[in-house]
């Protein structure tokens, strides 16, 4: 089997790339695609650059291009539930576009006609994710993530984010690899741990835990393929 997986930056993969030791790389539209195998599956593996349209173009090569028949999104992002704190994993059920807003039209915020406003993620790769990280006794747990190209660093954006959306966690890729995997009919699975709280010290925050939090959703991949290739 054939399985994708994705992040945003740099210091989201690299616990992966370095996990693996060796792998392939491939340039292709102005990015790295890194092809390893890992008992029995064939990986592909690549960091999109921040955003949705980064973040959409990246999903649609590792399914299109490289046949990836899963895709794993391994990544850090910004607390809105206020239960989360920094190093606590999530995994996403449904994301939304937060910063979609056709409201002028009477249209609910996150809406594109033909769409919907939540993409869900595939129960199956949730339920696996649970159980592994019970066998590893790595505390999981289940939110709505809201995706936008922002940077979440206010309380009252924050707020209104978590009430409209009710949304757990906030980051700027989700929802749009969502999109991609759903209309391509890729199970798929986002994967996140919190770096910060998308409050006013988001940014010092973010840019202090981004490694370690990285590494422990990578951490959880890694386990994720240890069940996936039974
Ligand atoms: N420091 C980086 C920019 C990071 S943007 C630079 O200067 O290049 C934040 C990244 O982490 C995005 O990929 C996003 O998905 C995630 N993220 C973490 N916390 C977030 C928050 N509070 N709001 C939005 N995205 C967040």
């Amino acid at each position: 089997m054939k399985i994708a997986i994705m992040g945003a930056m740099y210091e989201e993969i690299t616990p992966l790339l370095e996990f693996f030791k060796t792998y392939e790389t491939i340039e292709y539209a102005n990015n790295r695609y890194y092809k390893a195998s890992y008992q029995g599956l064939e990986l592909i593996i690549a960091y999109s650059k921040i955003g949705k349209v980064n973040a959409s173009l990246t999903a649609s090569t590792l399914i299109e291009k490289f046949g990836a028949e899963k895709l794993l999104f391994s990544g850090v992002a910004g607390a809105l539930n206020p239960a989360l704190k920094v190093g606590d994993l999530v995994v996403a059920t449904r994301l939304a576009q937060h910063d979609v807003d056709i409201s002028a039209f009477g249209h609910p915020f996150g809406y594109i006609p033909e769409g919907c406003v939540y993409v869900q993620t595939d129960e199956t790769l949730v339920h696996i994710a649970h159980r592994v990280a019970k066998a590893q006794g790595l505390k999981l747990v289940e939110g709505i993530i809201a995706t936008g190209d922002q940077f979440i660093c206010d309380s009252t954006k924050k707020e209104w984010i978590r009430s409209t959306f009710q949304a757990d966690a906030t980051e700027m890729e989700g929802a749009s690899v969502a999109v991609v995997c759903d209309a391509l009919h890729v199970p798929f699975c986002v994967f996140r741990a919190i770096s910060d709280a998308a409050d006013m010290d988001a940014g010092f925050s973010f840019d202090e835990f981004l490694v370690s939090s990285a590494q422990e959703s990578a951490k959880l991949i890694l386990a994720m393929l240890d069940e996936l290739k039974r």
